[in-house]
């Protein structure tokens, strides 16, 4: 099962998609920081990734 996270903040094109739902979470999270300055917790990623 493949797992993907589009990044719904306005003018950011980030996506991730990869099989390992840990690495979706920990690159989202980083991304989240780095870009918008925003902390993501894990349950929040997790409800947002959608798995295909
Ligand atoms: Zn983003």
């Amino acid at each position: 099962m493949a797992h993907q996270f589009e990044c719904t903040q306005q003018d950011c094109d980030f996506m991730v998609r990869a099989n390992d739902e840990n690495e979706v979470v920990d690159m989202v999270q980083e991304h989240a920081r780095e870009k918008h300055g925003m902390a993501m917790d894990r349950s929040d990623v997790e409800n947002a990734i959608q798995r295909t």
